[in-house]
């Protein structure tokens, strides 16, 4: 049969062939890399910085980077130094490297900067006075011998709380300073110069222990590049390629010990590749500086930039909407991204405006359980939250639908110390035989009775077969015991009578919370100045709120045994990830909620009280990293109130949601309710502060509210009303100007 139509050889070539024929060429794992990924890649020698926004292969580009130095056999496995910013990661990066080479890779020089440290550490421990076998000790140590080292210096624990003193000499070690290096300029910012003695007198002992914290960890590993020029020109030797993921969130320390080991004799450096984005930029507040990734030019001259601009995570209408939001900052390089398929638009961003926040938390769960009934998987998504006490709600509500989760970077919202604390405290007042419960806090506040005088207790009690409390009680009123714990048991013991008759009188809320201000736990969380304590705080007020929430205290004891079981038995793989802003950088989902978009909450109060531009910056590069997180789907939600304790306190939305490009947003209001909702009931726009905002509201009935009326709102103040529409009035406040706030929320002066 005669062949139709022109042979094969004289075929025009067509792109479509070049691709596939360069992609025959090329090894596999590059053929999978656009050309500027490539670039990065094979741009082996000499300092490279990838500069480029979310989503845009860097993490890919340093894995592949790191299998490329090993195929093309420019160095040995443990030749190669790599950075990431997690454990996570870490893990992560590892098992890409594997899967690119074919097989597992041991010895790697791959982790956190921590880890990375401590393992060299261990080999120079005798440079610092440590022996190899060093103790790495946590916060709760640390606190245990500031006190100590504090007393020994007359120090007023209540004026100088250990906790402020252990953050300040964080801070140092942060910025490479030894106690010796702490100069006049430093020391004026102290109000008690007594403290850089105290820092000497701790690192002292520290080494008498063979112990050190997790700063020290840097810390002496630069003092030993430093002072032992030796030390350092081993690890030159050794590494000849370094990889520096999340560049752009690394801190003084971090940054003089990666100098340290890239730079070379003359002007020579390492071949070191850092990555970063500093639209990322979210760890100021940990001492990280933005300044370093913008410097890196200057300290490795000749440096080749590569900027990737092609993202390959999100649809372009999540890219443009994380665009929208980070335009309005004007601390930062300015890049662009463009989606790598740019044929689908992708889903409308969702701005879900619900009543508050229990109702949030269910929407939420509800939405997630829709999605997953149309194919998705749990594991594909994740809720990021801007603090930690917003998990709890939705914890909840997440239970109640049966849907599985897990909480990231952190633990359950009742597995938490505070929590469990608090609990422990509740259970004790109304279970008085509850031993363990009352072992948990007998001495939380101190109250001077450790551990030997609870074994004491302990074997009494056991011998009159009767509870811890019971025989306490008799102790104290026999004066058996005595002295200062004596006085502070007494106190504790009347605090839980007078709790339960509150809890009479006026129900179980007042009473948690009086229980809780009474026995001096809240105050401890106050006094502590550590940088967790404001959100235990939080958390603990979140655990009072919950309890509004049933009718008695035996009922909310016995949800939380149920929840606490619950968790326990939940070995499913494919659950939902909850975690904060914070924690999912790197990550990413197809579908993302990202609840409590509220002034106060996100941005937060603290970056509002600052003033000026620095901290809302950072909470809306936090935007951007949250959106930027979603491959296909972004859930926005806020609530018009929130719960504080049990009262309900009124949000306005997010000016992220203002700034989102209108023409990429679906607003979604739910329905409303019956008046069944109670107070909160979602009668008019409750939208409440921004009338650009009250597209869903129903014609407003003529106001009971007199122009002029005085008022008092818990959060603004004292103001007068403006105009009145419906319940919905517009207020002017003395010290917040006018905002629309809803009749229900305002007490009426007049
Ligand atoms: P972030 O700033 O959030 O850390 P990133 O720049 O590190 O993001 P990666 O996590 O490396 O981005 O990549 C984002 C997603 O795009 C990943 O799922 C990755 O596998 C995919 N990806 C990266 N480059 C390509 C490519 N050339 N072709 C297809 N997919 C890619
Ligand atoms: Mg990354």
């Amino acid at each position: 049969m005669a062949i139709k139509g022109p042979p094969q050889y004289i075929r025009l070539v067509t792109d479509h062939d070049l691709h596939t024929l360069s992609a025959l060429l090329t090894p596999d794992y590059l053929a999978r890399l656009n050309a500027e990924q490539k670039q990065a890649v094979e741009t082996t020698e000499g300092p490279l910085l990838i500069l480029a926004g979310a989503g845009t292969g860097k993490t890919r580009v340093l894995t592949t980077r790191f299998a490329h130095i090993l195929l093309q056999n420019l160095a040995w496995p443990e030749q190669i130094l790599a950075v990431t910013f997690t454990n996570k990661a870490a893990r992560e990066m590892k098992e890409r490297i594997s899967a690119i080479l074919g097989h597992s890779v041991e010895g790697l020089w791959l982790g956190t900067f921590h880890a990375l440290c401590a393992r060299m550490l261990r080999r120079h421990a005798g440079l610092t006075g440590l022996e190899p076998n060093f103790t790495i000790i946590d916060t709760d140590d640390q606190i245990r011998l500031l006190k100590q080292i504090m007393a020994g210096y007359n120090l007023d624990l209540k004026r100088t709380p250990p906790a402020q003193l252990l953050n300040q000499i964080q801070n140092w070690k942060d910025k490479a300073l030894l106690p010796q290096d702490i100069t006049a300029a430093h020391e004026s910012a102290l109000e008690d110069k007594r403290t850089i003695s105290v820092y000497e007198a701790y690192q002292k002992r520290l080494l008498e222990l063979n112990a050190c914290d997790f700063g020290d960890l840097m810390l002496h590993m630069v003092t030993i590049f430093r002072h032992h020029p030796d030390v350092l020109a081993q690890y030159h030797k050794r590494f000849r390629y370094i990889l520096v993921d999340e560049y752009q969130d690394t801190n003084t320390i971090q940054y003089l010990w990666l100098r340290l080991l890239a730079k070379r004799e003359g002007n020579q450096s390492a071949n070191i590749a850092c990555v970063g984005d500093d639209d990322q930029s979210i760890y100021s507040w940990r001492g990280a500086d933005i300044g370093n990734i913008l410097r890196f030019e200057k300290d490795f001259p000749g440096a080749t930039i590569i900027r990737l601009e092609r993202n390959y995570r999100s649809t372009p209408r999540i890219l443009a909407a994380a665009a929208g939001i980070i335009r309005h900052n004007e601390e930062r390089l300015g890049k662009t991204l463009q989606a790598a398929d740019t044929e689908e638009p992708g889903d409308y961003i969702e701005v879900l405006s619900l009543p508050d926040s229990d109702e949030e938390a269910r929407t939420i769960a509800q939405r997630a359980q829709k999605l997953h009934q149309e194919g998705e998987t749990y594991a594909e998504m994740a809720v990021l939250v801007r603090a930690g006490f917003q998990t709890r709600p939705i914890e909840e509500a997440l239970l109640r639908a049966n849907i599985p989760y897990q909480v990231i970077g952190g633990l359950r919202f009742y597995e938490r110390a505070e929590i469990r604390d608090a609990i422990a405290y509740l259970r004790a007042v109304q279970q008085p035989q509850d031993d363990l419960a009352f072992e948990r806090i007998i001495n939380l506040p101190k109250r001077g009775f450790g551990t030997v005088a609870l074994n004491k207790l302990r074997s009494e009690a056991a011998g009159q077969g009767r509870s811890l409390q019971e025989t306490l009680k008799t102790l104290l009123t026999e004066k058996k015991l005595k002295g200062k714990a004596a006085d502070s048991l007494i106190d504790l013991l009347d605090t839980f009578d007078h709790v339960r008759v509150t809890m009479d009188k006026e129900g179980h809320v007042v009473a948690a919370e009086q229980l809780l201000e009474r026995s001096g736990y809240l105050q401890m969380w106050r006094d502590d100045r550590s940088v967790e304590a404001p959100g235990r705080l939080d958390n603990l007020h979140e655990l009072i709120r919950a309890l509004a929430d049933f009718p008695t205290l035996e009922a909310f004891l016995e949800h939380i045994a149920l929840v606490m079981e619950a968790d326990s038995v939940d070995q499913n793989k494919d659950r939902v990830s909850l975690m904060t802003l914070h924690a999912a950088k790197g990550l990413e989902f197809d579908i993302v909620f990202l609840p409590g978009w509220e002034e106060g909450l996100f941005p937060s109060q603290r970056s509002l009280d600052e003033g000026g531009n620095t901290a809302l910056e950072e909470e809306r590069r936090l935007a951007y990293v949250g959106l930027t997180r979603a491959r296909k789907k972004a859930i926005i939600a806020h609530a018009a109130s929130r719960r504080i304790y049990a009262t309900w306190q009124d949000s306005i939305p997010s000016r992220f949601i203002d700034e989102l490009p209108e023409d990429l947003v679906k607003r979604i209001a739910p329905a409303r309710r019956s008046s069944s909702f109670g107070k909160n009931s979602w009668q008019r726009d409750t939208f409440g502060q921004r009338p650009a905002l009250g597209k869903t509201a129903s014609p407003a009935p003529p106001s009971r509210f007199a122009i002029g009326t005085p008022v008092k709102h818990p959060r603004f103040g004292n103001g007068v009303v403006l105009e009145a529409d419906g319940d919905s009035l517009l207020i002017n406040f003395e010290n917040h100007g006018a905002k629309n706030i809803l009749a229900d929320f305002v007490e009426f002066l007049k």
